[in-house]
C-alpha cells in the first residue's frame, strides 16, 4: 500500500475511529485497520473512547499530541526512517486501552486515560487487536448525543482536538447518530461560531464533516449491505450453543426453544434455522402465515416425530411476532410443545454469549477490507460527496450513502409495524429470501411440492477429492430437496471405486438429519476418476438408472466432470443433467469465490494461529512459520494471514526466492530493534506448503533463527490435516445449502429440456454440465468446457482469482507490518 498524501496542502488529515452501540466482534480488527490504513496513508490517528459519550465528554484539558514513544535506532534505512510510519509507531496507550483500565485508578500516571476521550494512537498500540472481541476502546449507548446539546459539545470537542475526519463502526442507531451528525453539521458550526466557541477560520476549516460509518453490529439489520461486522461471529456462537444442545436432547428426545438475539432482525434466527437444521423458526420479517399459528408449528413438529425423529429445536428470534404483532416468546412456545404434543420442552436463552468471544475468521477480513475502504472514502471525501456506508455486497465491498442505508433500514421495520411483511422481506437482500426458502424445504415434510411421476429423477450424489466442511450439509439439502420433490436421492459411496464396486444406496430425510453439523465426508470420499473405466462407470448409471449426477467436491470433481461430459458421445448414460458444487479447503476450482470448505479451514486457521501467537508472544522474540495446506493455491495462506495479521507470507502462486528472504530477514531485524526493551512480541509468517521446493519451511525456520541472533528466535508449526477442520462453520454449512438447492433446481430445469431432445443434441448439450460458481455478486452455472478456460489445470488451480488482486496483496504485506519492508 503506497503511502498516501493524506493532506491537502500541508496538513495531516486527523482521523479518528469510534465504536457505539451494542459491542460485536471484529470492532476491534475495524479499528486496528482504520489506524493502521490511517497511517500508511499518512494520516494522523485517534481513537475515541466510549462511544458518541466520549465525544460529547471530550477531553477535559487540551493536551495537543503526545509524543512518539519509538525508540528509533541509528541504522534504519533511510527510506523507512522518512516513512511516516516509524513516527507513528506507539503512543503508549494500547496497553491501558487493551486492559480496560481507561477509566481505572491511574491518578499519579501522567499517560492515564482518565478524564481523556479523544486519544492519540499509533501503529503498535493496535497490535494485537484482531484477535479480541468487544470492543477496546469501549462503547455506550449516549442520551446526551442524542439530544442537540450532546451532538454540539462533541461538535466542538471534535474541532477542539483538530479532528477533520471520523469513522465511526456502530449498529443501525449509531449511523443513525452519524447520520444526524451530518446532516446538522453546518447549523452546528454557525452556531458555535456565533457563541465565539471556535473562530471563524476553524469554522472555514471544518466546514464540512467528513464521516463515514461501518457497520458493527451482531443483528445483520443494515440495509444496502450484505452482511455487518460481527453477525458470522454470532452465528458461530449460536450454531455451537445448538450443536452442544442437539446431543443432550437427542439423547434424551426433548424439545429445545432456543431464544436468540433479533429484535427487529431475524437473520440470526433464519441462518441459525439453517445451519443448525432446526424444525421451527419464528422471525419478525416473516410471521408464520397460519393463524392460530400454534397449528401450523405442532403440525411440522409432529410429522418430524411421526418418521422417528428423537429431538426438536425451535429457534425464536428476540423480536419474533405473530401476524397480529403480538410477541412470540420462548416460554410460550414452549408450554405449546409440552402441552399440545406431550414433549418434554426446555427454553435455552442464549442472551449475551452471542455477542461474546474472539471473532471468527470472516469477522476479521471483513472489517479489514472495509476499514481499508472507509479511510479511503475520508481521503477522498468532498463537500460534493455523500457521506458513506461501508457496505459488501456478495463479495465485494461498496460505498452507499449513508443516508440511503439510514432511510432504507428505517423502512424495513415501519413495514413490519404496518403488518406489510412481504415488504419486509422485499427490503432484506436477496439471500435472506432464499435462504428462507431454503430453510423450509429442508425441514419441513409436507406434499405441496411434490413433482408429478413422470418428472420425479433419480438423482445420484457423490463426494470426490479430499473432505471439506459442508459436504455433508450440501447433501442433507439436496436429499430434503428431492424428497420435497418426489425424485430419489441416491448416495454413490466412497467416490468413482465405490461406484465400480456397486456401492450405491437410498438416502432418506430421517438419515440425513443430522449431517448439518458434521465434518468430513459421509458417503466416503477418495481421487478416483471416471476414466478409471469409463464403460464400466456408464455400465453403472445404467444400471441405477441415474436421471442426473451431483458432485460434490473439489478439482476431481471438476475433472471428473469434464471426463463425463466429453464421455457423453459414446455413453447415452451420461447424457443427463450433472453439476458440480466445489467444496475444497483449497479454494482452487476456477471461476468460484468460493468453494465449500474454504470459510472452516480458514478457521481452523485462525485458531490455531491464535494459539501460536500467544505461545510466540509468551516467548516474547520469537517468529512462527506456520505451514498450511492449499496446494497449488496460494487462498487460505493468503487470507489466514491476513485474517492473523501475520507479518509475511508466502504463495505458490508468488514463489520464494533468495532476494525475497534477504529482505524479509532485514524487514524483522528491523521490526523486533523497534520494540521497546524486554517487549519484543510473537510474530507470524505464513507458508503455503509448496511455495517452494527449496526454500522449505525448515529451511526458512532455521534461516530465521541464525539471522535472529539476540533479537528474535524463530519455531515452525505444521497445520496438516487440522485444515480440513472439524465441525462445518455456519457460513460454509448455510452456504452449502443456498448453492445446493441452486444445484438441484438446476437438475430438473435442464432434466426437462434433455428430455425434450434427441440423442445427438443431448450429447452435445454442453449446458447441462455444469459447476456452480459464486462470482462476485451473482451464482453462475457455468458450463463445465467453459470453465476450462479459466483453469490453469497444471497447477490445478483458477488462473484470475479475487484474492490475488493488489488490493488484498497489499494489505496482507502492509498490515501486518511488511509497510516497513525495504521496496
Ligand atoms: P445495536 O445494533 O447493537 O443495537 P446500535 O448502534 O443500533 O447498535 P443504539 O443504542 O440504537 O445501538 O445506538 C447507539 C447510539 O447511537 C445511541 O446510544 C445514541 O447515542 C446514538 N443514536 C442512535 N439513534 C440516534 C438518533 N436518532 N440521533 C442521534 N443519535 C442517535
Amino acid at each position: 500500500m503506497a503511502p498516501d498524501n493524506a493532506s491537502s496542502g500541508n496538513k495531516k488529515l486527523k482521523l479518528a475511529v469510534l465504536t457505539s452501540g451494542g459491542d460485536s466482534a471484529g470492532m476491534n480488527a475495524a479499528v486496528r485497520t482504520v489506524v493502521k490504513a490511517g497511517i500508511i496513508r499518512g494520516c494522523e490517528t485517534w481513537i475515541v473512547r466510549e462511544g458518541y459519550e466520549g465525544l460529547v465528554l471530550g477531553n477535559q484539558e487540551h493536551h495537543g499530541p503526545p509524543e512518539p514513544l519509538a525508540d528509533i535506532p541509528d541504522n534504519v534505512p533511510a527510506r523507512i526512517s522518512d516513512d511516516s510510519l516509524i513516527n507513528n509507531l506507539r503512543f503508549g496507550d494500547g496497553e491501558l486501552l487493551r486492559d480496560g483500565q481507561g477509566d481505572g485508578d491511574f491518578s499519579d500516571e501522567p499517560r492515564s486515560l482518565r478524564n481523556r476521550y479523544i486519544v492519540r494512537v499509533g501503529w503498535d498500540d493496535v497490535r494485537g487487536w484482531m484477535s479480541e472481541g468487544g470492543t477496546l476502546i469501549g462503547t455506550a449507548r449516549s442520551a446526551a448525543f442524542r439530544t442537540r446539546e450532546g451532538r454540539l459539545a462533541a461538535t466542538y470537542n471534535l474541532i477542539k482536538e483538530g479532528i477533520d475526519a471520523i469513522v465511526v463502526c456502530g449498529g443501525d442507531g449509531s449511523l443513525t447518530g452519524a447520520d444526524r451528525l451530518r446532516s446538522e453539521w453546518p447549523d452546528l458550526i454557525e452556531e458555535l461560531r456565533n457563541e465565539g466557541r471556535i473562530t471563524p477560520e476553524q469554522a472555514e476549516t471544518y466546514g464540512h464533516l467528513k464521516i463515514v460509518g461501518l457497520v458493527g453490529s451482531i443483528d445483520n439489520d443494515m440495509a444496502l449491505t450484505d452482511l455487518t461486522i460481527g453477525a458470522p461471529t454470532a452465528l458461530h456462537r449460536i450454531c455451537e450453543s445448538i450443536d452442544n444442545i442437539n446431543s443432550t436432547a437427542s439423547s434424551h428426545s426433548r424439545a429445545f426453544v432456543v431464544e436468540v438475539m433479533g429484535r427487529h432482525c431475524g437473520w440470526l434466527a433464519l441462518l441459525a434455522g439453517v445451519s443448525a437444521g432446526a424444525d421451527f423458526i419464528f422471525i419478525p420479517e416473516r410471521p408464520p402465515k397460519a393463524m392460530p399459528w400454534e397449528d401450523e408449528m405442532c403440525e411440522v413438529v409432529r410429522k418430524h416425530r411421526e418418521v422417528g425423529k428423537r429431538k426438536t429445536i425451535v429457534i425464536v428470534a428476540e423480536g419474533a411476532i405473530d401476524s397480529e404483532l403480538n410477541p412470540i416468546k420462548a416460554d410460550y412456545v414452549k408450554d405449546i410443545l409440552t402441552e399440545r404434543l406431550g414433549l418434554d420442552t426446555r427454553v435455552t436463552t442464549l442472551g449475551h454469549t452471542q455477542r461474546g468471544g474472539r471473532p471468527c475468521a470472516y469477522d476479521r477480513i471483513l472489517p479489514t477490507l472495509q476499514g481499508v475502504e472507509a479511510v479511503d472514502a475520508l481521503l477522498e471525501a468532498n463537500p460534493n460527496t455523500p457521506s458513506y456506508m461501508i457496505g459488501i455486497n456478495e463479495n465485494k465491498i461498496v460505498r452507499v450513502p449513508l443516508v440511503d442505508a439510514v432511510r432504507k433500514t428505517q423502512e424495513v421495520a415501519k413495514a413490519i409495524e404496518e403488518k406489510n411483511f412481504a415488504k419486509a422481506m422485499s427490503l432484506r437482500d436477496p439471500e435472506f429470501a432464499e435462504s428462507l426458502e431454503g430453510f423450509l424445504i429442508t425441514s419441513t415434510l409436507e406434499d405441496s411440492r411434490l413433482l408429478p411421476q413422470p418428472k420425479r429423477l433419480r438423482v445420484a450424489i457423490i463426494h470426490m477429492g479430499a473432505p471439506a466442511g459442508g459436504m455433508n450439509a450440501a447433501t442433507r439439502a439436496a436429499v430434503r430437496f428431492c424428497v420435497a420433490r418426489g425424485h430419489t436421492p441416491l448416495a454413490i459411496q466412497n467416490g468413482f471405486k465405490g461406484l465400480l464396486d456397486d456401492n450405491v444406496h437410498e438416502l432418506s430425510w430421517l438419515r440425513v438429519d443430522t449431517w448439518m453439523a458434521r465434518g468430513g465426508s459421509e458417503l466416503g470420499t477418495n481421487r478416483t476418476l471416471p476414466d478409471i473405466d469409463l464403460g464400466a462407470i456408464a455400465a453403472r448409471f445404467q444400471q441405477h438408472a441415474f436421471d442426473a449426477l451431483f458432485l460434490i467436491g473439489g478439482f476431481e470433481a471438476f475433472s471428473s466432470l469434464l471426463i463425463l461430459e466429453k464421455g457423453r458421445a459414446n455413453y447415452p448414460a451420461f447424457q443427463i443433467p450433472m453439476v458440480h458444487l466445489p467444496a475444497t479447503i483449497s479454494n482452487n476450482v476456477p471461476l468460484t469465490d468460493f468453494s465449500l470448505g474454504s470459510d472452516t479451514s480458514l478457521n481452523a486457521l485462525v485458531d490455531a494461529c491464535d494459539a501460536i501467537r500467544q505461545s510466540a508472544s509468551a516467548s516474547r522474540n520469537r517468529v512462527f512459520v506456520v505451514e498450511t495446506q492449499g496446494g497449488q493455491c496460494g487462498y487460505i495462506a493468503t487470507m489466514g494471514a491476513l485474517a492473523t495479521g501475520a507479518v509475511l507470507v508466502y504463495t505458490p502462486e508468488v514463489g520464494i526466492d533468495l532476494d525475497m528472504l534477504r529482505k524479509d530477514v532485514q524487514y524483522l531485524k528491523l521490526r523486533y530493534h523497534l520494540d521497546p526493551k524486554g517487549q519484543s512480541q510473537g510474530r507470524l509468517v505464513v507458508r503455503n506448503e509448496v511455495a517452494s521446493s527449496v526454500y522449505t519451511t525448515d529451511m526458512i525456520t532455521r534461516m530465521l533463527k541464525e539471522e535472529g541472533g539476540s533479537l528474535f528466535d524463530s519455531r515452525s508449526a505444521s497445520l496438516g490435516h487440522t485444515l480440513q477442520g472439524g465441525v462445518p462453520s455456519p457460513i460454509d454449512r448455510a452456504r452449502a445449502v443456498r448453492l445446493s438447492l441452486k444445484c438441484m433446481a438446476f437438475i430438473e430445469a435442464s432434466s426437462t429440456k434433455l428430455r425434450a431432445m434427441s440423442s445427438k443434441e443431448r450429447a452435445q448439450h454442453q449446458a447441462s454440465a455444469a459447476v456452480i460458481t459464486i462470482q462476485g455478486s451473482s451464482i453462475q452455472l457455468t458450463p463445465v468446457q467453459e470453465m476450462v478456460q479459466h483453469a490453469d489445470m497444471k497447477h490445478r488451480r483458477g488462473i484470475n482469482t479475487w484474492w490475488q488482486t493488489q488490493r488484498i496483496k497489499e494489505l496482507t504485506e502492509s498490515l501486518g507490518g511488511g509497510g516497513l519492508r525495504e521496496a
